[in-house]
């Protein structure tokens, strides 16, 4: 231990590898320390939970221990754009510090590469919506001779559009694995392998929980065996454990599956005739129940009106996919394609009768039905209430250390919630401040005269106050929402009150909203959840950061209201244990946007006056950074003077 902490400290001197690489590299004594409990929990096997606060560069400060020790290493993180960040630019910077021959790989969801059956099935069909995505498809196929990676990201023509991606990408349902006929240049098997002969690899939550998803279903394994398991950006675990442990079947889904019975029925079975009418009795059943739905609907199933057809429209669903079943088995040993949709129906129709019926993994677990529209679109959905037993029983099917990072992961200083939740009661835990002068360099107003959020004019009073902010600052801000509809209505008055240049969330995608919120330098923008984390502004572009109210999550969401009843039955305040802390997180995660280099200054507006006045508040205060208090709107001129 001694040795590994002496080479640590060396890695990160001043006259270190680290410091001749990094231009802006200044030794942090917190790195260090992270480093070292890093370091101490892989040599001995241990789980090790660590806050890192803004600033502190814990990525490098859980690569380079990782590293250094020469273990083969898992590294997960929250989004793709982190994952190749992390590839592209920390891990090579980390690799050549250390100096050691280390072999690196990053595998992303198969939903992200170029599947030359799906894309040549496509051609083959021949009818395409308009003539750019007939042609665009014909570049992919050119593209498809050059690329190693398959990654439809390296694509270097444009974004392949959403409608465009399921007809050039698999699914782990309609892949046919070894009965293939382009098996051995498939790029998601390529990339597979490249993974199980690497030391590092680099994989993202959503990646890493299917893969153990599909274990716990007794399938093969994806993701290699590693000694180091290193999950960054951990706060975002429990949400996305939750949505991969239970349930989902969409109508998208199924109208893939009813296109794919129509195309395979032509190329394998050109006598099946009723094959296609039936899956064409499928889109209409899916399309009923959508229909039964109505739109912005989130509900959980046994809540849904009395008056709703959903029930009896998902019956009719069913039996229409029990048809279809029962039409596939006879065909499918015509054809690779008929069987792969033959099992796919199978799985469906096990899953809509879970859904609907409940069947064996019920009988243990807690689960809540809901159903929630998108566009054209849904899902139903069963969620387990808890993610601690099935996260538990996937950390002990991969042995070794676990480092679980974030820079919000404690309320209070406290690590419960976070352990609780995911089942980590044997963690090692430890935080680490940032380095960020808050006390010099940041301020806290909370405006007064602003209603209660509940109260009729909280919005209007908010806006007004929020407004005169804005003039002071020049723009230069994020407001962030908790609500679309709060977005909305601060969008339609700031541009009424010719506020700009006004950037609003929908208007364009996001990182072409924060581009131009970069260059522009003087812009405020509007955004909900997808601005409220991850997202990194420095300079004086991004001075004063905005929050209406606690993000405390909505009471009609049916799986945290179905996690408030839950905790009830066990006897447990779900207020206590369960809404203030995962607010407390998320208010951290919005605040967590201000201050981002030692030189940067800003505001924080909350317009939520419980902050002060309830005694949770307190709870919220004492989990952000030491930043000064203000109600004297004064003081937020003087502050930008
Ligand atoms: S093995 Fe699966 S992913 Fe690979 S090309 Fe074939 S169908 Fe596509």
């Amino acid at each position: 231990m001694q040795d590994s902490n002496s080479a640590l400290e060396q890695l990160f001197a001043t006259d270190g590898p680290l410091s001749t690489r990094l231009e802006q590299f200044s030794p942090r004594h917190e790195q260090v320390a992270m480093a070292k409990a890093v370091a101490a929990a892989v040599l001995s096997d241990e789980t090790l939970v660590v806050e890192a606060g803004t600033g502190i560069g814990k990525t490098l400060g859980y690569l380079i221990p990782v590293l250094q020790l020469g273990k083969r290493a898992l590294i997960s993180t929250g989004t793709r754009a982190l994952q190749d960040q992390l590839f592209q630019r920390d891990l090579p910077l980390a690799v050549a510090a250390v100096d050691q021959p280390i072999r690196a790989a990053l595998l992303k969801g198969r939903g992200n590469y170029l599947c030359h059956y799906r894309l040549e099935r496509t051609l083959e069909a021949g009818r395409f919506e308009t003539r750019q995505t007939a042609d665009l498809l014909q570049r992919l196929r050119i593209w498809a001779g050059r690329t190693h990676s398959g990654d439809l990201a390296d694509f270097p023509d444009e974004a392949v559009p959403g409608r465009v991606q399921p007809m050039v990408t698999s699914t782990a349902d309609n892949c046919l694995n070894q009965d293939c006929p382009f098996y051995s240049d498939c790029f998601v098997m390529k990339a597979r392998r490249e993974a199980q002969d690497a030391d590092v690899v680099v994989v993202n939550h959503h990646l890493l929980m299917a893969d153990w998803a599909i274990r716990e279903g007794g399938f093969g394994e994806v993701l290699p065996s590693v000694d180091v398991h290193v999950l960054d950006e951990a706060h975002q675990l429990p949400e996305i454990a939750g949505r991969f442990f239970g349930m989902v079947l969409s109508g998208r889904q199924l109208s893939d599956l009813g296109r794919d019975v129509r195309l395979e029925q032509l190329r394998e079975a050109g006598d099946a005739g009723h094959l296609a009418d039936l899956a064409s009795e499928l889109e209409r059943a899916s399309a009923d129940l959508r229909l039964a739905l109505g739109d912005d609907c989130r509900d959980a199933w046994a809540r849904l009106p009395r008056e709703s057809n959903a029930p009896q429209a998902a019956l009719d669903l069913l039996a229409v996919i029990y048809a279809l079943v029962q039409a596939l088995e006879p065909q499918a040993p015509r054809g690779t394609g008929l069987e792969s949709c033959y099992r796919r129906m199978q799985a469906v129709h096990a899953d809509l009768q879970r859904f609907l019926h409940g069947g064996d993994a019920d009988a243990d677990a807690d689960y809540v039905r809901w159903v929630e529209t998108v566009g054209t679109g849904y899902r139903l959905r069963l969620t387990p209430l808890d993610v601690a037993g099935p996260f538990t029983a996937g950390r002990a099917r991969n042995p070794g250390s676990w480092i679980f990072t974030s820079a919000t992961l404690s309320v209070r200083d406290q690590f419960d919630h976070f352990t609780n939740r995911l089942g980590l009661q044997d963690a090692q835990t430890c935080r680490f401040d940032s380095p960020f002068d808050y006390r010099s360099n940041a301020l806290l107003y909370v405006p007064d005269g602003i209603p209660t959020p509940s109260e009729a004019g909280f919005i209007d009073a908010y806006l007004d106050r929020a407004l005169e902010v804005l003039k002071i600052s020049g723009g230069r801000a994020f407001m962030l929402f908790t609500s679309h509809r709060a977005l909305q209505m601060a969008a339609q008055r700031l541009r009424a009150e010719r506020v700009e240049p006004l950037l609003v969330q929908g208007d364009a995608n996001p990182q072409r909203l924060l581009d131009q919120f970069r260059e522009r330098g003087n812009a405020v923008l509007l955004g909900t959840q997808s601005f409220w984390e991850g997202v990194d502004v420095r300079g004086p572009a991004l001075s004063c950061v905005m929050i209406d109210r606690l993000p405390f999550g909505s009471p009609g969401d049916p799986v945290l209201q179905a996690r408030i009843d839950w905790f009830r039955e066990q006897g447990r305040n779900p207020f206590a244990d369960l809404q203030l802390p995962d607010a407390v997180i998320s208010l951290r995660q919005g605040v967590g946007r201000l201050i981002r280099g030692p030189e940067d200054r800003g505001l924080l507006v909350v317009g939520d006056h419980r902050l002060l006045t309830k005694s949770y508040g307190r709870v919220f205060r004492e989990s952000l950074p030491p930043v000064p208090l203000t109600r004297d709107p004064a003081a937020v001129a003087d502050f930008f003077s």
